[in-house]
C-alpha cells in the first residue's frame, strides 16, 4: 500500500530553466518546510551554490502531499543540476526514480540540454511530464514552446503543465499530474534487499552517509548489510530521508529513496552504483550500476605548502564520496614539488572541486593549466596517454599525436547559424550535419576537438549569438593533429607546471599571448625576471618583468607604521595561492594564463 502511494521523479532542464525554483514551489504547497524556513532555492544548501545560482549536486527530499483523491501520497523529488559538467548527478538521479519533470522555460524554449535529458529519461525508460515554466514572463511563448515540445522532443505539447514557479500558478496541477501519470515503484518487499547507491557524503560523526534507492526488500537499523562490490559488511546505524532535514525512519521498503548510515569509515569501501544487499539473505545479482565516466581534462592540484600534501590525499578521497565524477592520482612536478593529477568532466567541475576542497577541507591549493588527454604514438609503435603535457614525449621519439575529439551539437535559431559555423571553423572543427528541428531552430552538428570545447568556445558561441545558442557533446574518439608541446620558462628555468600543448599554427600566437598575460600577473620582485616561451629548444617568444625600483621598497619600510602594517598584511593575504617556483613567487592566475586565447 505504501509503495502504492510512492512516486519518485528528478526534476531536469537546461540550465536557469527553474528547476530548483519549482522544487521550492513543491516544497512549499506540500507544506515540507514552514513558511519562516523557506527561502529561494532552499535546495541549493551549498553556499557554492547560493552564491553562484547554480545547483551542482543532486538534492533529493521526501514529502507528503495530500491529493485531490484524498489519499495523501509520498514523493521523493529530486532536484538536478542543468550544467553539462554535472550530467552525471542528472543521470545518477534518474536511475532512482519513475518519472521525470521536464521543466522548459517558457521564453527560451527547448535548450540543448533539454533534450540531452529527455534522452537520459528515455534510456532509464521513464515517464517524462513536460512543464512549460515561467509562463509569468512577458516574453513567454507557451504555444511556441508547447509546438517544439512536439517537434522537437516528441512529447505530446497539450500535455505540458503550463506553470510559474515564481508565483506558484500550476504547481497544483503538476502535483495531480505527478499522483497519476508518473508510476509506483514496484519492488518485491519480499526479495532480499537490493538497493541501488546514487551518492554518497562523508560524515565526521556518522561515517559514510550512502543515498540509496531501494529496489527490493527493506532495510532497517540492526540489519547486516553488504556493499556487493567491495564486499565489506556493516551493522545498519541508522535509516532515514531527507525532508530536507535528515528524517530517522524505522524501515526503508523497495520504492523508497532514503539514506543508511553504518559507521562506514574505511572510503574505499563505497562506491557510487553499487548495490547493498543483506549480507545474512543476500541477493546473488547486483543492480547494472552506472557506467563510469570518464574525465574529460585533467589539471595538478598542489597544496601551496608542501606539508600539506596528506591532507590533500584524505580531503581528495573524502569528497570523492560526494563527487563521483572526480578522479586523481598522485604526481610530482619539479616546479610544485608532490600533489595530484585529477581528473574532471569539464572545467566549471574543475573550478567547482578547487572551491571545495578550499571551503569544506580548508585546504590552500595551487591548480594547474587543466589539459586533455593526448594519445600519443611512439616511433617504436607503443601508444602513450598523456594527460600532462610537461610528460610529452620528446619530438624524436614521436611519430604521432591523437587529441580528443567530440561530437558537438549546437542548438541554435536559423539567424545564427552562420556565426556559429564560423567560430566551429575558427576552432578546428569538421562540419558533420545540420538538422531542421522545427521552422526557426536548427542543430548544427560539428567534430571539434576537445581542447578548443573546453577553454572558451562556450563563452565565445553565447557572444557570438547574443546568448540564444546552447551546446551539447560527448566524446567521439580520437584524431591526428599537428600539436607542439610549449614550455614556459622563467628566469631561465623551464617550469614543467606551465607547458602547455598547441596546435602548431597557433603556437607563436599563443606563446605571445601567454607571456605577455604572465608579466601582468606576477609581481614584481626585486630582480628582473625574463620570461620566455619555448619549443624545445627555440625560444618563440620571450619579454621581462622589470625589477621593483629601490625607493619604491625603501618607502615601503620608512612610511607611516600604520600604512606600512596594512600593506605588510595586503601583502600576506596576496601570498595565499602563490607558490615559490625556484626563485620566483608565482600566483594561481599565472597557471591559468594558459586558458586565455586572446
Ligand atoms: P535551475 O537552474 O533550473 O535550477 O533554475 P533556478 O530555479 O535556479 O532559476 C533560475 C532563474 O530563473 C532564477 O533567477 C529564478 O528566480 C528564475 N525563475 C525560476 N522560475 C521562474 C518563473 O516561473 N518565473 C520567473 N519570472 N522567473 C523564474
Ligand atoms: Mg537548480
Amino acid at each position: 500500500d505504501r509503495q502504492q502511494h510512492t512516486r519518485n521523479f528528478s526534476i531536469v532542464a537546461h540550465i536557469d530553466h527553474g528547476k530548483s525554483t519549482l522544487a521550492d514551489r513543491i516544497l512549499e504547497l506540500t507544506d515540507t518546510v514552514s513558511k519562516r524556513e523557506m527561502k529561494n532555492q532552499l535546495l541549493d544548501s551549498m553556499d557554492l551554490e547560493r552564491e553562484r545560482g547554480i545547483t551542482i549536486k543532486l538534492n533529493a527530499v521526501e514529502l507528503h502531499y495530500q491529493a485531490k483523491d484524498g489519499e495523501t501520497y509520498i514523493f521523493h523529488l529530486i532536484d538536478t543540476p542543468g550544467h553539462v559538467d554535472f550530467t552525471y548527478e542528472v543521470s545518477r538521479s534518474l536511475a532512482a526514480c519513475e518519472g521525470a519533470v521536464l521543466v522548459v522555460d517558457a521564453a527560451q524554449g527547448v535548450e540543448a540540454q533539454t533534450l540531452a535529458n529527455v534522452y537520459l529519461a528515455l534510456d532509464d525508460d521513464l515517464e517524462i511530464l513536460p512543464v512549460i515554466n515561467k509562463i509569468d514572463l512577458p516574453s513567454a511563448q507557451p504555444e511556441v514552446v508547447k509546438q517544439e515540445i512536439e517537434d522537437v522532443i516528441g512529447l505530446d505539447g497539450d500535455d505540458a503543465v503550463c506553470t510559474s514557479a515564481k508565483t506558484g500558478m500550476g504547481v497544483d496541477e503538476l502535483l495531480e499530474k505527478i499522483v497519476q501519470e508518473v508510476p509506483a515503484p514496484s519492488g518485491d518487499l519480499e526479495a532480499p534487499l537490493k538497493a541501488l547507491i546514487f551518492d554518497s557524503i562523508y560524515d565526521d560523526y556518522r561515517g559514510v552517509v550512502l543515498s540509496v534507492r531501494v529496489v527490493d526488500g527493506t532495510v532497517k537499523a540492526g540489519d547486516r548489510i553488504k556493499l556487493m562490490n567491495s564486499g565489506a559488511e556493516y551493522e545498519v546505524t541508522e535509516v532515514g530521508v531527507n525532508s530536507p532535514k535528515p528524517l530517522k525512519r524505522d524501515i526503508l521498503i523497495a520504492g523508497d529513496v532514503g539514506y543508511i548510515t553504518a559507521s562506514i569509515k574505511d572510503i574505499q569501501d563505497t562506491r557510487v552504483g553499487d548495490t547493498v544487499t543483506n549480507a545474512d539473505h543476500p541477493t546473488d545479482k547486483p543492480l547494472a550500476g552506472y557506467r563510469e565516466m570518464n574525465p574529460m581534462v585533467y589539471a595538478g592540484l598542489y597544496p601551496t605548502d608542501n606539508a600539506k600534501y596528506n591532507d590533500l590525499r584524505e580531503a581528495l578521497e573524502k569528497l570523492q564520496l560526494n563527487d563521483a565524477a572526480l578522479e586523481f592520482e598522485p604526481e610530482t612536478s619539479q616546479a610544485l614539488g608532490f600533489g595530484f593529477r585529477c581528473g574532471f568532466l569539464g572545467l566549471l567541475h574543475m573550478d567547482v572541486i578547487q572551491e571545495r576542497l578550499e571551503r569544506e577541507f580548508n585546504m590552500d591549493l595551487i591548480t594547474t593549466a587543466p589539459s586533455v588527454t593526448y594519445d600519443v604514438e611512439l616511433t617504436n609503435g607503443e601508444h602513450k596517454q598523456v594527460s600532462n603535457p610537461s610528460e610529452m614525449p620528446e619530438v624524436s621519439a614521436i611519430r604521432e599525436i591523437n587529441e580528443p575529439v567530440v561530437k558537438a551539437t549546437i542548438m541554435v535559431p536559423n539567424d545564427y547559424v552562420g556565426p556559429v559555423m564560423e567560430l566551429c571553423q575558427r576552432k578546428r572543427g569538421v562540419f558533420d550535419t545540420m538538422e531542421y528541428l522545427d521552422d526557426s531552430r536548427v542543430n548544427v552538428i560539428y567534430h571539434i576537438p576537445l581542447s578548443e570545447i573546453i577553454f572558451d568556445f562556450f563563452d565565445k558561441l553565447k557572444s557570438g549569438t547574443r546568448g540564444y545558442a546552447s551546446l551539447d557533446y560527448e566524446l567521439d574518439g580520437y584524431r591526428p593533429s599537428d600539436l607542439v608541446k610549449i614550455d614556459i620558462l622563467l628566469n631561465s628555468d623551464k617550469v614543467d607546471a606551465l607547458s602547455f600543448i598547441s596546435h602548431r599554427q597557433f603556437a607563436q600566437e599563443r606563446a605571445r599571448v601567454i607571456t605577455r598575460k604572465l608579466k601582468d600577473i606576477i609581481p614584481r620582485q626585486n630582480f628582473e625576471i625574463p620570461i620566455q616561451a619555448a619549443i624545445g629548444a627555440k625560444i618563440i617568444s620571450r619579454t621581462n618583468i622589470k625589477a621593483y625600483r629601490k625607493d619604491v621598497t625603501a618607502r615601503i619600510h620608512t612610511g607611516d607604521p600604520d600604512r606600512r602594517a596594512k600593506l605588510l598584511d595586503k601583502q600576506k593575504r596576496g601570498k595565499k595561492r602563490m607558490k615559490a617556483v625556484g626563485t620566483v613567487e608565482v600566483p594561481q592566475a599565472a597557471f591559468m594564463a594558459v586558458l586565455k586565447t586572446d
